[in-house]
């Protein structure tokens, strides 16, 4: 902790012009949750969009809708190393969690592995979509009935652009193809981002973004699904419908937390929420009793002139991700995943610090100088202490290592190509 310039790991300003939309937003009512809707159906060229009260309670409601849609099937297929929130919301939709390991250079499914996690396709002979890269293509010998019958309760898998890391969805798309598994998309931390030729959140049977603190558009707390088939859409709309609404109380807390947020984010000040236990900051924690609301007209107007703003952070994002990549390619400094991260506006740049007491020396040091280098979520899934017993005899050795080893250096709009070089000069300092 330090007082003076500090850092946020990350960070999406919300602005006076945003806070004084947000409270005519309240005034519009319904109107303004209607314009931001049209507004995200227009940029993404999907068909339904849906806006709650979270990313989680976004992904609750989308799983809950599958799991209407799919009464016999039951399970969930997640990365083995993501945010917390996601197991909670499989737990809160009632539904079994299932882990797939990554790859150890890319933040994906590991593919070989999920490929055996997934019910073979019959009488379709099994194409290149599986083969790239995911180890030797092996000739299966004919499972137990048991297990194939396991498979076929997957409801859902759920690739993740961690980062704004674009995961691979056509390649999934491949496996699942025909298997009736549900790709969801979390597109969290990638609203804005352009992958291949689509854009993130349009490339799943059905999407989520979260508009949260520290994600690339805030409205304090918020999610937005989206989704081309109707289906799923039908069952949407009645389950969000049925949501409460944000009540007096939660609207003016919402209004409080915008205004510090808008104060308090800024590099001058943001010493002061870290000097303040009780808010948390960077605590990741396992919680199902999470609310599910629909989103306020208050959120809805903060986000007036959401693409504008959304296009100019990133492009301040992806300046600073180029900076980097220039600055680590010159230096001798750590593994990072910025391969093919060039011109991507990342929400925060990964590095991989092998060295326990050298990482744990780094984290140190950018706390006490303010410079927002964060480890990520504390533990794989599969050590989250609520969800000890349910994998076992299963182990993911990379999501393991992501935990133990990935460090985050912020990239967001407020940091400085001097901040870069106090970073590396840091880095290097600590590391060799
Ligand atoms: C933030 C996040 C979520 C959950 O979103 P909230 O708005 O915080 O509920 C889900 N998945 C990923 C990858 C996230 O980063």
């Amino acid at each position: 902790m330090q007082i003076g310039r500090t850092l946020p790991p990350a960070a999406a300003p919300i602005g006076r012009a945003n806070l004084v939309s947000g409270i005519r937003g309240i005034l519009a009512g319904p109107r303004e949750l209607e314009r931001f809707q049209s507004e995200l159906r227009a940029y993404f060229g999907v068909k339904h969009c849906f806006l709650v009260s979270s990313g989680k309670a976004a992904f609750t409601l989308i799983l809950q809708a599958l799991k209407e849609l799919s009464p016999d099937r039951g399970e969930v297929l997640v990365p083995a190393f993501t945010c917390y929130s996601v197991p909670a919301s499989v737990a809160r939709a009632g539904l079994r969690i299932r882990l797939c390991d990554m790859q150890p250079e890319s933040l994906d499914f590991d593919f070989a592995q999920l490929s055996e996690m997934l019910p073979q396709r019959t009488g379709n002979r099994q194409t290149g979509g599986i083969s790239g890269g995911g180890g030797p293509q092996v000739l299966k010998v004919p499972e137990p009935e048991s297990a194939e019958a396991s498979k076929n309760r997957i409801l859902a898998v759920v690739p993740t652009h961690l980062f704004g890391i674009p995961a691979d969805v056509p390649r999934l798309r491949k496996l699942v193809k025909g298997s009736g598994i549900a790709i969801v998309e979390d597109a969290a931390q990638a609203m804005g981002e352009e992958i291949g030729d689509g854009k993130a959140g349009t490339l799943g049977d059905v999407s989520f973004f979260s508009l949260g603190r520290g994600k690339a558009l805030s409205t304090v707390e918020g999610g937005v699904i989206l989704t081309d088939r109707d289906d799923i859409a039908e069952v949407l709309r009645r389950l969000v419908g049925n949501l409460p609404g944000y009540g007096l109380l939660s609207r003016l807390k919402l209004v409080l937390l915008a205004t510090a947020l808008m104060l308090l984010m800024h590099p001058r000040l943001f010493w002061i929420p870290c000097s303040m236990p009780i808010l948390r900051l960077g605590v990741t924690l396992y919680e199902t009793d999470f609310s599910i609301r629909k989103m306020s007209s208050f959120q809805a107007g903060l986000t007036r002139n959401w693409q504008a703003k959304l296009g100019k952070l990133r492009e301040g994002r992806k300046a600073n991700v180029d900076r980097w990549i220039d600055v680590l390619a010159r230096s001798t400094g750590p593994d990072s995943y910025f391969h093919g991260s060039r011109s991507q506006g990342l929400l925060r740049l990964p590095l991989r610090v092998a060295d326990r007491d050298k990482r744990r020396a780094l984290l140190r040091e950018s706390a006490r100088m303010g410079l927002g280098i964060m480890p990520v979520y504390p533990t794989s899934i599969d050590a989250i202490p609520q969800l000890r017993g349910m994998f076992e005899g299963e182990t993911f050795p990379v999501a393991d290592g992501y935990a133990r080893e990935l460090v985050t250096v912020p990239v967001h709009s407020y940091v400085t190509a001097r901040d870069i070089q106090r970073l590396n000069t840091l880095i290097l300092h600590v590391l060799t």
